[in-house]
């Protein structure tokens, strides 16, 4: 079975190194057939996610940003905290306690779909899969794993070049 990556740490460091990697993937996945595309990415996701437990992770509860509305935000961060939102890169969920969800049969639909693999049209998505490859293992390993069966290798030369 193979083995996918979950060490955060690593992750993180890896998106920073293929920024423009992953950006030369997103503009070669506009050009592929949609369909194609979702049957490979939801098998990808099966595959990940019946091997990284959300329950050991829960790094995207951490990693809220300021996108809400302050209305919206209230349902997830300290009224004390809303305000500094602005500023901050990310945040973590006030329901977030020891890697659990707190409120899980309440969690908003937001939550409920993250990380949005399960979707169709990705290619439509991909601006969103980027900004969260560095922080959901879910995401680095289906990215990966996409150019892996697309055959496809980054050309740092070119565009966007098999
Ligand atoms: S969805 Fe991704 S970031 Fe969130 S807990 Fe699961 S693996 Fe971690
Ligand atoms: S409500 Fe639950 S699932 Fe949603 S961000 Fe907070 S802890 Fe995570």
């Amino acid at each position: 079975m193979k083995k996918f990556e979950s060490d955060l740490k690593y992750i993180e460091q890896i998106a920073k190194e293929k920024q423009d990697e992953n950006i030369s993937f997103q503009t070669h996945l506009k050009e592929q057939d949609s369909k194609k595309i979702d049957k490979i990415v939801h098998r990808l996701y099966k595959e990940v996610e019946s091997q990284i437990d959300c329950r050991d992770c829960g790094n995207c509860c951490q990693n809220l940003r300021p996108i809400a509305s302050h209305k919206e935000l209230s349902q997830f961060v300290a009224e004390e905290n809303i305000e500094s939102l602005m500023y901050a890169e990310s945040i973590q969920c006030m329901h977030h306690k020891d890697k659990v969800c707190t409120d899980y049969l309440n969690r908003p639909e937001e939550c409920r779909l993250f990380p949005y693999l399960g979707e169709d049209d990705f290619i439509t998505k991909t601006y969103s899969a980027i900004q969260n490859y560095r922080i959901c293992p879910h995401v680095y390993n289906v990215y990966e794993g996409l150019k892996t069966e697309l055959n496809w290798q980054y050309n740092p030369t070119s565009n966007n070049k098999k």
